[in-house]
């Protein structure tokens, strides 16, 4: 089964992002659970996180079906300490949200080193980040996105991402998102039937497509390998459709979210009836 939506508004509050996907079609839904741009945030309310539960049974969203996204500004690989520790801090405040909320999962941007340091102690740095965190929390997983590599962006390879998980010392509680988007821009040439099954096949023996829990969908308005972050509608970025068509009739992605960063929102609906009519009849 297929589980696609978008990453929705929760403007007025968290308790709208389960209605927001319902009135678009959603069988899935990303959000913040706080304001992505700034350091503090009011604590969630009780009535809220009650909200949040109820319209998420009311409209059928289970856990496995949402991920929410954490805040642009953390860095858990920054290599100063001060910046560090607010990083990690402002990280415990949003799993702990996850845990206020019923969620399972919360994805996360790796780090970047800011040449200031190696890739090596950035990555160990960014699973030490998680380790504490995973240490103080509990019932919601860590999931690592993987990145265009835009400036000092780590996690745009494989390899990358299977060293943090190396360093994780709860592996039950560390999962993985692929950005199609950032992966094309990354290098991983997804776009034809041949680069498709390499970079899944790649992604299986250097990770293992048991900690994928999550895909972000996005055409891109970059060239392949630019190592530029721009989303584009499906089937408008340099991407085209075919690999969306490719990707919903995969049974690797069943059961899990499967989430719109794309532009226009006033798209998702469309985007979304067109994703789910792509299904062909055998799954
Ligand atoms: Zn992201
Ligand atoms: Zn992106």
């Amino acid at each position: 089964m297929k589980y696609i939506g978008a990453h929705v508004s929760t403007s007025g509050g968290v308790e709208n992002a389960p209605v927001n996907a319902h009135a678009i079609g959603a069988r899935a839904f990303a959000l913040f659970t706080r304001n992505q741009r700034q350091w503090v945030s009011k604590p969630l309310t009780q009535k809220s996180i009650s909200a949040f539960r109820e319209n998420c049974e009311k409209f059928d969203y289970q856990p496995f079906q949402i991920l929410p996204h954490d805040s642009y500004l953390i860095n858990l690989g920054n290599p100063g300490r001060e910046a560090l520790e607010k990083s990690r801090a402002a990280f415990l405040d949003e799993m702990q949200r996850c845990e206020l909320l019923g969620l399972d999962r919360l994805n996360f941007h790796p780090g970047s080193h800011l040449n200031l340091i190696d890739e090596e102690l950035c990555l160990r740095t960014i699973a030490e980040s998680v380790n504490i965190v995973l240490d103080k929390t509990s019932g919601v997983m860590a999931v690592i996105e993987n990145t265009a590599g835009q400036g000092t962006n780590l996690g745009h390879t494989f390899e990358q991402i299977r060293f943090i998980i190396d360093h994780v010392e709860d592996k039950e509680r560390v999962g993985v998102c692929i950005d199609t988007a950032h992966a094309y821009s990354a290098g991983y040439d997804i776009r034809t039937a041949e680069g498709f099954e390499k970079t899944f096949a790649e992604l299986d023996a250097i990770v293992g497509l048991s900690y994928l829990k999550g895909l972000h969908i996005n055409d891109s308005k970059k060239a392949f390998a630019s190592r530029v972050d721009r989303h584009d509608q499906i089937g408008q970025g340099t991407l085209g459709e075919e690999v969306f068509v490719r990707l919903v009739n995969d049974p690797r992605f069943d059961n899990m979210p499967i989430i719109l960063e794309t532009p226009d929102e006033n798209r998702w609906a469309e985007e979304i009836a067109f994703l789910y009519g792509a299904i062909r009849a055998q799954n």
